[in-house]
C-alpha cells in the first residue's frame, strides 16, 4: 500500500473568483481586462505568482493559449504567460474545479459532510457522486503540503508542538497517525504502518524538511510529548535542541491508577491534591522548577504517611520515570502544558476514519487522504464553538484566510500558481 503521497506535478493553477459565469465570459472577450482582473485579485488576496526561480516576476503578463474543456461544457479557460521566464499559469474561474467534473457546489457539500463524520458512501449518497470521486477529491487536496498551505495563510512556524501518534485500523493492521499539532491547526498527519523510531523519524521528518525548506533556520523550542520511547527518539533526532515536555494534565489522570487498592474518595482527594500542586507551580513566575522538585517531595511524603510505604514508594518511582518532562513544561513558559487541542484533533480524525472505508482503499493514497483531510481540520471555520463560531482553526491560531468563503479558501490555497508574499518590514 502506498505510504507516501505521489510526486506532485508542477502544477501553476490560478484559481481566480470571478464573481460569476457572465462575468467570465464577458472577460474572455478582452484580453487586457482579463489580465487586469486577474491580477488584481491576486493583490487582493496578498499573494504574488510562483515564477521559475531564475525569475524576478518584473516581467509582464500575456495571454499564452487558451483552450476548451469539453468536459465541462465546452467552458474556455485561459492561459497567462510571464514574458520573462516563461512560467505558464491556468486561470481557473471558481465554479470550476482542476481535472474535475464535479462543481464546487457539490464538493462543498461532500466535504463539509466527510469534515462532520458522515461516511464517504454516505456523503456520496447525497450529493450524487460516487464515493470515489470524493475519495480522489480529498486526496487532490491533500497533494499539497500541510505546511505550505499554512504558510499561505501567514501563520509562523510553530516554535512549540504538540507531538503524538494516533492510533487507528487500516482493514485489519494497527496503523499510527503521527501528528504535529499547534493551537488550534495540524502542522502534520502522517501515515506509519510501523511504530518503530525510524518509521516515525520519517513521518516527523515530512514535517522537519517542509518547514527548513521555507526557512532554513528554523528550530522547534520545545514540544509535548506523552513520553513514549519511539517519539522522545524521533524528536531528538530531528529537533536537537528542543525542550520535551510531557502534557500534564496526562499526569493528573494517571496518578489515580498509581493508588491502586486506595478507595475512590482517597484516590480523588489525592488527585486534587495533585492537581492544586501543580497549578500552584504553574502560577508561579520563578523557580518553577524548584518549586516542583519541593512540592512532589512532600506530595510523596504525604502519601507514604498516610496511605503507607508501598503506595509512597509506588508514587516516588513513577514521578521519578516522568519529572524530567514535567519539568521542561515549567522551565519555559510558552511551553504547552496540556495536549489537550492534539487531543480534540485526533478525535476529529477519528470520528472521520471510522466512518471511512475509503481509508482503506487498497492502492489508494493515505498519506494525501489525511493530508486532505487535515486541510478540511484547518480551514472549515467552527460550526459549534460559541466563542470560535464562524472562524477556522487558522484563524483562531491567529493566521489570514484570503477569503471568507472556506471552499474558495481551500480552492486558492491549493491552487500551485500563487506564492506567499511575505510581510513588509514593520517599522
Ligand atoms: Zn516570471
Amino acid at each position: 500500500m502506498a505510504q507516501t503521497a505521489k510526486p506532485k506535478r508542477q502544477n501553476r493553477t490560478l484559481t481566480v473568483d470571478c464573481h460569476d459565469q457572465a462575468t467570465y465570459s464577458q472577460l474572455l472577450g478582452n484580453g487586457k481586462a482579463f489580465i487586469e482582473f486577474v491580477l488584481a485579485f491576486i493583490l487582493s488576496i496578498g499573494f504574488q505568482l510562483h515564477h521559475k526561480s531564475t525569475c524576478d516576476g518584473g516581467g509582464s503578463l500575456t495571454r499564452h493559449s487558451h483552450y476548451a474543456r469539453v468536459r465541462l461544457g465546452g467552458l474556455t479557460i485561459w492561459r497567462i504567460q510571464c514574458t520573462r521566464c516563461r512560467a505558464v499559469f491556468t486561470v481557473l474561474p471558481q465554479f470550476v474545479l482542476r481535472y474535475r467534473c464535479m462543481s464546487p457546489e457539490v464538493a462543498r457539500q461532500a466535504l463539509i459532510a466527510t469534515h462532520g463524520g458522515l461516511s464517504l458512501e454516505w456523503c456520496a449518497t447525497i450529493c450524487h457522486i460516487s464515493p470515489m470521486a470524493l475519495y480522489r477529491l480529498i486526496c487532490a487536496l491533500g497533494q499539497h503540503s500541510l505546511v505550505s498551505v499554512l504558510l499561505k495563510c501567514h501563520l509562523p512556524l510553530p516554535a512549540y508542538i504538540l507531538a503524538d501518534e494516533k492510533h487507528s485500523k487500516c482493514l485489519t493492521a494497527c496503523v499510527y497517525l503521527p501528528t504535529i499539532v499547534s493551537s488550534r491547526v495540524i502542522w502534520h498527519l502522517g501515515y506509519s504502518e510501523c511504530k518503530s523510531a525510524v518509521a516515525f523519524t520519517e513521518s516527523y521528518g515530512q514535517f522537519q524538511r517542509a518547514a527548513l525548506a521555507h526557512e532554513p533556520s528554523y528550530r522547534v523550542q520545545g514540544a509535548l510529548i506523552d513520553g513514549f520511547d519511539s517519539t522522545t527518539k524521533s524528536m531528538r533526532m530531528l529537533f536537537p535542541g528542543a525542550r520535551l515536555g510531557y502534557c500534564l494534565r496526562h499526569a493528573l489522570n494517571k496518578l489515580p491508577d498509581k493508588l491502586v487498592g486506595l478507595a475512590a474518595p482517597v484516590r480523588q482527594k489525592l488527585r486534587s491534591k495533585f492537581h492544586a500542586l501543580l497549578h500552584r507551580c504553574r502560577q508561579r513566575k520563578s523557580l518553577r522548577v524548584v518549586a516542583l522538585g519541593q512540592r512532589l517531595r512532600r506530595f510523596v511524603d504525604h502519601i507514604t504517611a498516610t496511605e503507607g510505604e508501598e503506595h509512597g514508594e509506588r508514587v516516588r518511582s513513577w514521578m521519578e520515570d516522568k519529572k524530567s518532562g514535567w519539568y521542561a513544561v515549567l522551565e519555559d513558559p510558552k511551553m504547552p502544558a496540556m495536549s489537550t487541542l492534539l487531543d480534540q484533533a485526533h478525535n476529529a480524525m477519528d470520528r472521520k476514519l471510522f466512518a471511512m472505508k475509503g481509508f482503506h482503499h487498497a492502492g489508494g493514497s493515505q498519506a494525501a487522504f489525511l493530508s486532505g483531510l487535515a486541510h478540511l481540520y484547518n480551514l472549515i471555520p467552527y460550526q459549534r464553538r460559541a466563542k470560535n463560531a464562524g472562524l477556522c482553526g487558522v484563524e483562531v491560531a491567529g493566521g489570514r484566510v484570503p477569503t471568507s468563503d472556506w471552499m474558495l479558501n481551500l480552492q486558492i490555497l491549493t491552487s500551485g500558481g500563487y506564492r506567499y508574499a511575505p510581510e513588509p518590514p514593520h517599522h
